[in-house]
């Protein structure tokens, strides 16, 4: 039998300049996507030259010494993670670190195109948990939402992914006059199918702003109020370092969270930095501090580990104390001039 492994020495922890201990990592593989979701990108999108995108194996090493420091849960994201040629490797290379006991959580976001085809794979590499993006059951409004997207193939994905064991959960952006008149009916939906959902604030983040106007915008404390009127909602204590608030929604034993990213205050508990395929370090979904890490990742020989290890550490001490959103700034006036798809939410 295997040796245990050694605990990690205390001093292996990341911590920020304000006592947060960061042990989640999310990582957008790619910022390319096979949708143009209308609050995510324009359909013009320019995406980063390919030349500047980290290979995979250097990616899996930026994860595996964030995982040296302390990060106990990975979440892969996009732009489409699944999209990613090679894209499995990875993942079956960090679930690997799963067995081995040195990570907690592989998970996953994904529009669930690419699904139905490798939800059993997932499931084999590791991953336990995916969150699918879901704004619309209807099949002409999410085409509309997607420009690209097939709800049919999408739905098919969710179910293969239900069928491998994955425990699914369905994100949804809430947009003012757009879909504000399903979410009964989606709540019903996953419901069904033993589904959290996640309600989310549109942020104002890249040009979303040329497409998606103030009106569209939709606070989801009056969202809440409204469920309130059919649904049974009682509040969770389960807090994840996140900007999402849990309910318990009594009538389907499904968990409700509300993401709110605009009108919430969650900052103080916040642990988790974003990696880019290009290989910079968002310390802020909603600032725009980042810290390249492609260069010493590049510079460092491989064996040496304590020279990126310094570089993480120097790099998670630029975290800043919180968000800059503020009610009002929502699009046409964007706060945060970097588009979705490069931190993947
Ligand atoms: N392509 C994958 C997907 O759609 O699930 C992963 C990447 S996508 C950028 C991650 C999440 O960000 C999705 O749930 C999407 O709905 C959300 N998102 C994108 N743009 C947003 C915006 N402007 N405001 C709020 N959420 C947004
Ligand atoms: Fe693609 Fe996800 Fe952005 Fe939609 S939200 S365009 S699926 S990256």
């Amino acid at each position: 039998m295997a040796a245990p492994l050694p605990a990690p020495p205390p001093s292996a922890a990341l911590v920020d300049g304000f006592g947060r201990a960061i042990d989640y990592l999310r990582v957008s593989v790619t910022d390319r996507c096979d949708f143009r979701c209308v609050y995510c990108m324009s359909e013009t999108v320019t995406f980063v030259p390919k030349a500047d995108v980290l290979r995979l194996e250097e990616l899996e090493r930026l994860c595996r010494a964030f995982i040296d420091l302390g990060v106990r849960r990975l979440r892969l994201t996009g732009g489409e993670p699944l999209i990613r040629p090679g894209i499995m490797g990875l993942i079956r290379g960090l679930g690997n670190l799963i067995g081995a006991g040195k990570l907690d959580e592989l998970n996953l976001t994904t529009n669930a195109s690419r699904l139905e085809t490798l939800a059993a794979e997932l499931a084999e590499c590791g991953v336990r948990r995916i969150n699918v993006s879901l704004d619309t059951l209807d099949p002409d409004r999410f085409r509309a939402l997607t420009r690209h997207g097939d709800l049919t193939r999408v739905l098919a994905g969710i179910e293969a992914a239900r069928k491998a064991g994955l425990a699914v959960k369905i994100n949804c952006v809430a947009l003012k006059g757009i879909n504000e008149d399903e979410y009964d009916r989606i709540i019903g939906w996953c419901g069904e199918r033993g589904f959290d959902l996640t309600l989310i604030e549109v942020m104002p983040l890249g040009d979303s702003g040329q497409q998606l106007g103030p009106s569209q915008f939709l606070s989801l404390d009056e969202v809440r109020r409204r469920l309130e009127q059919t649904w049974s909602l009682e509040p969770l204590a389960l807090r994840t370092g996140g900007p999402a608030r849990y309910h318990r929604i009594k009538e389907t034993g499904c968990r409700l969270g509300l993401i709110t990213p605009i009108t919430g205050s969650f900052c103080e508990s916040c642990n988790r930095v974003r990696l880019t395929a290009t290989g910079r370090l968002y310390l802020c979904l909603g600032r725009e501090q980042s810290v390249d890490l492609r260069a010493p990742l590049r510079s460092t020989a491989p064996e040496d580990t304590a020279a990126l290890y310094a570089e993480l550490r120097r790099a998670i001490a630029h975290k800043p104390e919180g968000h800059g959103f503020a009610p009002g700034t929502c699009p046409p006036a964007p706060a945060i001039t970097r588009p979705m798809n490069i931190t993947g939410g």
